[in-house]
């Protein structure tokens, strides 16, 4: 339902707050949605400009209010990495125009991110206000002096106005997550005694300069975003009162909006994955709404309209930055405007193609739409040779495999030999901090529904099923087969898989082996550690066990503060045959979490172990050429998978061409990445 109430612009009632337009004096948001700064690799890509305007102008087309760009340098010095992005000359803002048009031409609003590194930067040259490395990076930093200072301004003003000839509506810049701009801020990182450093009034000094000569340079009518530190959750980092003196001098300084930052990235900390709760720090910009009076802007786990409105409802802020959400589906916003939330690809925080990507130096894209970032080079058209499709598996391969070939006019027919579609993902959703996996398999179903694909379910499909059915393509994407290995007794009793324990819920004893230390072992042994409700679906309860101060009277929101973790209703041990740290092939941006979670679960990890059997007594295994029992209730096998393709070779014996994709193609480090994308690049080309 649309109210067309004083406005220009249609309101939905149901998100009336989301699509309230932002009046900010010299120009107007259409709605309250920013599409928060991303880094994509494609910044840096041959051709890179025009498909990042392509990307951009279909999140633009998408309805999004606001975009921020990714960090874009404003000198050598100030580069994320070697010859990373960067706006110095009138060269580099010419080729920005093909940006500015692309969104502009489909009725969007686009500011450029300002991003100086600082010592974050991954190349020799950084500098910061002094010469102290951060733990996250190989490089000392080079200690600014005040000409560095001074040029460091003129960098950042002359890259705002160059940015402003390239035709952007406005620039953010950034001074949150530990960059330059936050390390000038904070103790923990500045040590000088000259006018920059010591007290507050001089920390804070190069951010307020920056905005005043920045807003003198471009005149009143272009857009200052400032992002804010206003959590950074690490030690000697701002006061509360810290950070909202400084808000208030960014405000009095000129900026038009203020945006938050929550942590710095060498916090330790999640504050985007998937297993942080859902609008988890609103809280925050909502204090801060008391200090100021121009616009904020909230952000982090935020990725459905319900969330955002309610957010918005509760006066949280004025505005909602969302970033991945935008590489998951770029329609997000025009589906919440007609009330399609349930058509919506939803962000599930797993990092795994977005966040871990840029870490690997790739070009970004997403688990659930493996379009994002690659939208000239995979499209999928209309067909105009209709062809029936028989698809065995309604995994993350086989549903998307579906669907899209639905959307492109095939006749598609996808069995399951279960009672639901979503294959492994209806396992994954039961691990603590896992939830937002349904939203994967709702999305699916919708679309599935759409785009008249006949499901069948129950139904396990034999080789005849398929050969007498006259399909003109034939899929397979059956999945796997957990791998048993072969150790002495692994017939025993006390032996469950992690099938038994996530699927068949099969009751588990108090003292528990896991063997095998992959993602699934690490699920398991995480889903074993709890008890009652996931601390994700509870703010509060998960504030505690990460140890933050909701009152933000503790620095940084963490100094002092000690953890309130559940502890675990059983005893674990992990085991893995190999050396190294556990977890080390969990993705790059969250493996860390899961180790963290699991010590703090006191959960035992034990490597470089032999398995020798498996008996009444418990597991015996060796170390160190030592023999060793470990009395246990049970023993968890996640040892991995199989490929589970036993339809393929009757099939291919009898002549008939078969596609075989996701776990039943490569069972080995498979991931739903690699299912999902599997099974888009095939439906694009059926
Ligand atoms: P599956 O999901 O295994 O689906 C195969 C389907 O085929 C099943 O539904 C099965 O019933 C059906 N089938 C098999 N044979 C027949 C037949 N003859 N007739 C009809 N139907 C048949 N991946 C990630 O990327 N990130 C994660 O965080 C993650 N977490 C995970 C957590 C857990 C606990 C588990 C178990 C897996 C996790 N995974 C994760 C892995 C991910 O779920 C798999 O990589 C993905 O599901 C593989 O997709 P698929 O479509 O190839 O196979
Ligand atoms: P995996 O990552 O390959 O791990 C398998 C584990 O089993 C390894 O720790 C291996 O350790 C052990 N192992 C292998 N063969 C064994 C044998 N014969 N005997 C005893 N131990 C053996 O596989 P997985 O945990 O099953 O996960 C499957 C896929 O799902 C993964 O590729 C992963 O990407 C995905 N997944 C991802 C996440 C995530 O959070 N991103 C979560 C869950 C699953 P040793 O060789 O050292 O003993
Ligand atoms: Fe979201 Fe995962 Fe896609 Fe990144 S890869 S945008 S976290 S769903």
């Amino acid at each position: 339902m649309l109210c067309t109430h004083n406005t220009n612009f249609d309101i939905p009632m149901k998100y009336k707050h989301i699509f309230e337009p932002l009046d900010l004096g010299f120009t107007t948001l259409k709605n309250r949605i920013l599409m928060g700064s991303m880094h994509t690799g494609l910044e840096e890509e041959k051709n890179g400009f025009e498909k990042i305007a392509h990307y951009y102008a279909e999140r633009a087309k998408g309805g999004v209010g606001l975009i921020v760009t990714g960090g874009i340098a404003p000198s050598i010095q100030g580069w994320t990495g070697p010859f990373s992005a960067r706006m110095t000359t009138k060269k580099h803002a010419r080729k920005h125009k093909l940006i500015t048009d692309a969104v502009h031409k489909e009725g969007g609003k686009i500011c450029m991110q300002i991003l100086h590194a600082g010592r974050y930067g991954y190349h020799p040259f950084i500098v910061a206000p002094s010469k102290i490395k951060s733990p996250i990076t190989p490089f000392k930093p080079f200690k600014l002096k005040q000409s560095g200072i001074k040029r460091t301004i003129h960098d950042f003003v002359n890259c705002a106005k160059l940015s402003q000839e390239a035709g952007y509506d406005g620039v953010e810049i950034m001074g949150s997550e530990g960059y330059l701009i936050n390390e000038f801020i904070a103790k923990r990182t500045n040590k000088r005694t000259d006018n920059y450093g010591g007290d507050y009034e001089n920390r804070m000094r190069l951010p307020i300069e920056l905005i005043k000569q920045t807003r003198e340079a471009v005149g009143k009518e272009f857009i200052i975003i400032y992002r804010l530190s206003m959590l950074d959750l690490v030690e000697k980092g701002s006061s509360w009162e810290e950070v909202v003196q400084l808000a208030k001098e960014i405000e009095n300084a000129g900026a038009t909006i203020i945006n938050t930052g929550i942590g710095w990235h060498e916090a330790r900390i999640p504050t985007i994955a998937t297993s942080v709760p859902r609008a988890a720090f609103t809280w925050v910009t909502q204090k801060m709404k008391q200090e100021v009076s121009i616009p904020l802007i909230t952000s982090n786990r935020i990725n459905m309209p319900e969330t955002a409105e309610k957010v918005l409802a509760e006066g949280h802020a004025d505005m909602i930055s969302m970033a991945r959400p935008f590489l998951a589906d770029p329609e997000w916003v025009n589906k919440a405007k007609s009330e399609k939330e349930d058509e919506i690809n939803t962000c599930i925080g797993c990092n795994q193609a977005c966040l871990d990507h840029v870490f690997l130096q790739k070009v970004a894209s997403c688990l659930v739409n493996p379009r994002a970032c690659h939208e000239t080079e995979l499209n999928y058209y209309k067909t105009d040779k209709k062809k029936k499709i028989a698809i065995v598996g309604a995994g993350p391969a086989g549903m998307s495999v579906a669907a899209i070939a639905g959307q492109r006019g095939h006749k598609v027919t996808l069995f399951d030999a279960d009672k639901e579609i979503g294959g492994q993902f209806n396992i994954a959703k039961q691990i603590p901090g896992k939830e937002e996996f349904y939203e994967t398999i709702r999305y699916f179903k919708k679309q599935l529904e759409l785009h008249n694909v006949i499901v069948k379910l129950n139904r396990r499909v034999a080789v005849d099923d398929l050969i007498n059915g006259n399909f003109d393509e034939i899929i397979i994407a059956t999945g796997i087969k957990p791998r048993m290995p072969k150790i002495e007794g692994i017939e025993h009793s006390k032996v469950l898989n992690y099938l038994d324990v996530l699927k068949f819920k099969k009751p588990v004893g108090k003292r528990v082996a896991v063997i095998g230390a992959g993602g699934i072992g690490f699920d398991v042994s995480e889903y074993l550690a709890h008890e009652g409700e996931s601390t994700s679906q509870n703010i509060d309860a998960w504030l505690k066990e990460w140890g933050i101060d909701k009152s933000l009277k503790s620095r940084s929101g963490i100094e002092g503060v000690v953890s309130e973790i559940e502890p675990s209703p059983r005893e674990i041990f992990m085991f893995k045959r190999s050396k190294g740290k556990f977890g080390a092939k969990l993705g790059k941006t969250t493996g860390w979490i899961h180790r963290s979670t699991l010590k703090k679960k006191k959960v035992q990890f034990i490597n470089e172990v032999q398995y020798t059997k498996i008996d009444d007594e418990g597991l015996h295994y060796t170390q160190n050429k030592e023999q060793k029992l470990l009395k246990i209730d049970n023993v968890i096998i996640c040892a991995g998978q199989t490929p589970f393709k036993e339809l393929v070779t009757p099939l291919e014996e009898k002549g008939i061409k078969v596609h075989v994709i996701g776990g039943a193609d490569i069972a080995a480090e498979l991931d739903a990445k690699r299912a999902i994308n599997q099974g888009c690049r095939l439906a694009a080309e059926l």
